[in-house]
């Protein structure tokens, strides 16, 4: 999603990590046991390719739709992108838009596709956001810019920012720079 204009005027992002605007949904006709052994045996699958002198071979043929996906990441890192994976094709991404308090949901898994459901009550705003992520963020809560490259590097861009002051920043390295990834997390305590 990145970001999407919703039709109050506001702007819903997704830059924030963790995003207390963003959720899932399962659908309730899908086997979520069925789900869970697909990834646990795409998971088993990787293990046993490692152990045979395979892992590149696989994680090239298993990340064929990515030809750029990095083949040193850490094993910790390629079984939460296996899981991604089946996330991105089973679950729908939802969003809240933290002015008018609607909630966009996507039509198709892993598409770029979202409609609009307006409250019968809009004082419920943050229907997304968890009690952690409310308890982090309390207390004019210092924000930082992350940043990822290509070859799944994490680095601290700056800290100490006001929410907004982070956002903007963000957004103008998103729009400068390519092919790297950039987020904005409350200050690590
Ligand atoms: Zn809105």
């Amino acid at each position: 999603m990145s970001q999407m204009a919703c039709r109050c005027g506001a702007t819903i992002s997704d830059v924030l990590v963790p995003c207390p605007t963003e959720g899932w949904l399962l659908l309730r006709d899908q086997d979520r046991e069925a789900l869970e052994r697909a990834f646990c045996r795409d998971i088993d699958a990787f293990f046993e390719a490692v152990r045979g002198g395979r892992r590149e071979q696989w994680l090239r043929a298993h990340f064929e739709a990515a030809p750029d996906y990095p083949v040193d990441l850490p094993n910790e890192d390629v079984v939460k992108d296996i899981i991604d994976l089946h996330d991105a094709r089973a679950l729908l991404s939802v969003a809240e838009c933290e002015k008018c308090c609607r909630l966009w949901v996507q039509t198709v898994p892993g598409t770029n596709v979202y409609r609009s459901y307006a409250p019968d009550e809009v004082e419920h705003a943050g229907l997304l956001r968890s009690a952690a992520y409310t308890a982090r963020t309390a207390n004019e809560a210092r924000w930082a810019v992350w940043r990822q490259d290509d070859n799944g590097h994490r680095a601290l861009i700056s800290a100490g920012h006001t929410r907004a002051e982070a956002e903007r920043i963000c957004s103008e390295f998103e729009e400068r720079r390519h092919k790297q990834t950039y987020w904005v997390a409350p200050d690590a305590e």
